[in-house]
């Protein structure tokens, strides 16, 4: 809808309250799931499966499971 703004969803507020990634220290940008979430809101939300990480480590994870994110 225009003129309204998307409300903040629980990932982009972790990454607020992370702001460093978690494997090498450098700022966060994404948020990787530990346990690779397929679609399944049960396991993208669940803050104990959320890992705040820089967009190298990311690719890195990426590279490890070739899940899309
Ligand atoms: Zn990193």
């Amino acid at each position: 809808m225009p003129g309204r703004r998307p409300t903040s969803s629980p990932l982009e507020r972790y990454l607020a309250s992370h702001p460093t990634c978690e494997r090498c220290g450098d700022p966060s940008v994404l948020v990787d799931h530990v346990i690779p979430h397929h679609g399944d809101d049960g396991l993208i939300f669940m803050r104990e499966n959320m890992r705040a990480v820089c967009r190298a480590c990311h690719s890195l994870l990426q590279d490890k499971d070739s899940a899309p994110c």
